[in-house]
């Protein structure tokens, strides 16, 4: 069996009430098979990225113990994507959920199907503010230390949501 990893999850929603949208799927991710979710970062509300004639998003970020490899994870999410009956149109358009494996240990992957960190994360606020929440001691496999990336980043068009 496979050493258990920690790994990131980007959950983020725009459409068919979002936020029950995020909070289910967190439930989902604490369900998955051979896995522990750890922590849940709290909800935030972002301007949407790319066409921005779509409805603002609800992001979070969850910190999942598993087991699973890195293919078997990004499948599991892809699944539960369908479950929450994404329809994929254009790029970075409206959807009512996306799950993003962030990071996957220290492990930098390049495979057809899946780049690990997510190649957004170090650019994106509604993911490195909500990472932070969660790991403020977080060291990215390149050896940028997490912090390092939220000290620089703009918090425009992000709110955290009270609980
Ligand atoms: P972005 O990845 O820029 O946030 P997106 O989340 O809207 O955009 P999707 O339509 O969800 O993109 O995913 C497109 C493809 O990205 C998926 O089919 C998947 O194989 C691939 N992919 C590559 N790396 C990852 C990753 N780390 N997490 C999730 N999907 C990934
Ligand atoms: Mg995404
Ligand atoms: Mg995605």
């Amino acid at each position: 069996m496979l050493a258990a990893v920690i790994a990131y999850i980007g959950l983020g929603s725009n459409l068919e009430d979002p936020i029950t949208q995020v909070k289910s799927a967190l439930q989902e991710l604490a369900e998955l098979s051979q896995s522990t979710l750890l922590s849940a970062s709290s909800l935030y509300r972002s301007a949407p990225m790319g066409p921005s004639e779509q409805p603002d998003y609800i992001n979070a970020v969850a910190a999942l113990e598993t087991n699973l490899s890195s293919d078997e994870l990004l499948s599991e999410l892809q699944r539960l994507e369908d479950v929450h009956q994404r329809v994929r149109r254009e790029r970075w358009g409206p959807r009512t959920l996306d799950l993003d494996l962030l990071l996957y240990g220290g492990d930098r992957i390049n495979s057809e199907h899946l780049t690990v960190p997510h190649p957004g994360l170090s650019e994106r606020n509604f993911v490195l503010i909500p990472l932070f929440e969660i790991a403020p001691e977080l060291i990215l496999p390149d050896n940028c230390p997490l912090a390092e990336l939220v000290k620089h980043c703009s918090q425009a068009g992000l709110q955290r949501l009270a609980d």
